[in-house]
């Protein structure tokens, strides 16, 4: 067993990490307070090269590994959190099903231009009655000569109200339930397809989210995104990456809420002494840090997995769960330790405390998740 990165690793973490620092970290609070999506920032963040990281390099990616990868996203989420949500949601599902089954015209017309930048993706799942059980969507896709007519709204879109294209989950046989999903490749300019306004959010405001309207929207066969029915399988496939990819990003905003905790306690005096002084405050640095690490470490142990081609998909599951309750712990211990100050913009604490809570539905909800793990457990 060996633990440690490699130096290309380590090399490529601190090549990361300056540009996040150098581009991202000066503008979390305006980003956050504007709530818009920051494109001077994409273009100049996509000019480094790395949304091409989970992509060959025939199409102008960068062919990297899973802990590579994760190790590029878990840097990029100490910085804005709703940049972060754009830019995953490009790197990983909005490009991953145009990559994997999309023709060499789809490749060239859609993918390569994402990874330049040039183009948004969005990834279409959720609908207003169905999210964490996808044997509710209801919307249709039907053959129609050489095509296939896409019917139905999508809600909750990161990037649906900027994006220049969409992969859309619609069921092609309504009667088959989750075997009758299928993935579609739609581009905007086709007719019947509009991008909705954004929605307000509570964190992750970097990060736009709204509607996306499929009126009878008439795509080439080719357009179909592997074979009909298998929409699902698929999904199980990128799914552990993405609760990963989730999972670190919660490493990171528990990190920096605790970093920022950290220097407020030690500036912050109440019956003369700085109130890191005292126990009570001490152990909510120390039970977070352990809980952290033992995350981190379980994340890139999946990470490993996945490059191993090992299954891993309950172990991927419970990473993103430990990771993202610790996360939410640690941004409440931060928001207390600041006490009132906690409660006011003018310090991070309330904006960590905000961010943290899309962790909460990304790769699952805790109760989908759990229940799951329980019932794999109860079987074995
Ligand atoms: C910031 C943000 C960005 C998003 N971006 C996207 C996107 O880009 N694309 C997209 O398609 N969607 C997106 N979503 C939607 C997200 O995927 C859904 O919120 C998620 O799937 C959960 O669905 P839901 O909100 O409808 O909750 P529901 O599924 O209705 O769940 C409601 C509650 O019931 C619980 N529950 C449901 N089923 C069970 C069960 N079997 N056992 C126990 N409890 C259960 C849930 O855990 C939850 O507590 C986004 C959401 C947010 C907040």
């Amino acid at each position: 067993m060996d633990f440690r990165f490699s130096e290309e690793q380590e090399f490529f973490r601190n090549q990361v990490r300056d540009a996040v620092d150098r581009l991202v970290r000066p503008r979390i609070a305006e980003i956050d307070r504007r709530a818009e999506f920051p494109r001077d920032l994409w273009d100049e963040f996509a000019g480094l090269g790395y949304f091409g990281l989970r992509h060959p390099a025939a199409h102008g990616g960068l062919d990297a590994d899973t802990v590579t990868s994760m190790i590029f996203f878990e840097e990029l989420a100490r910085g804005s959190c709703g940049f972060f949500m754009a830019v995953t949601v490009q790197m990983l599902m909005g490009t991953y099903f145009v990559g994997r089954f999309g023709s060499p015209a789809i490749r060239q017309r859609v993918l390569e231009p994402a990874i330049r930048g040039e183009k948004i993706g969005a990834i279409c799942f959720t609908e207003s009655q169905s999210g964490s059980d996808l044997a509710g969507v209801r919307t249709t896709a039907v053959r129609d000569g050489d095509g296939w007519v896409l019917h139905g709204t999508k809600e909750w879109i990161t990037n649906g109200p900027i994006c220049d294209f969409a992969t859309v989950l619609a069921t092609t046989d309504p009667k088959a339930g989750l075997k009758g999903l299928s993935f579609f490749l739609v581009e905007d300019g086709t007719p019947g397809f509009a991008r909705g306004q954004k929605i307000e959010k509570l964190g992750a405001r970097g990060s736009v989210t709204g509607e996306v309207v499929l009126d009878h929207v008439r795509v080439p066969a080719e357009n179909l995104l592997g074979e009909p029915g298998k929409g699902v399988t698929y999904v199980t496939d990128i799914l552990n990456q993405v609760r990963v990819m989730t999972g670190l990003a919660a490493c990171s905003i528990a990190d920096e809420a605790l970093r920022d905790a950290k220097d407020y306690a030690k500036r912050r005096e109440a019956f003369g002494k700085p109130i890191s002084e005292y126990q009570l405050i001490r152990e909510k640095f120390g039970r977070c840090w352990a809980k952290r690490e033992a995350a981190r470490t379980l994340l890139y142990r999946v990470a490993w997995m996945i490059d191993a081609g090992l299954e891993c998909q309950r172990e991927a599951m419970a990473a993103k769960w430990v990771a993202t309750e610790m996360c939410l712990e640690a941004v409440d211990e931060a928001t207390r330790i600041y006490a009132g100050n906690g409660f006011t913009p003018e310090y991070p604490a309330e904006r960590f405390f905000r961010d943290a809570r899309f962790l909460l539905s990304g790769g699952g909800t805790h109760e989908v998740l759990l229940d799951y793990l329980g019932r794999t457990y109860l079987r074995q």
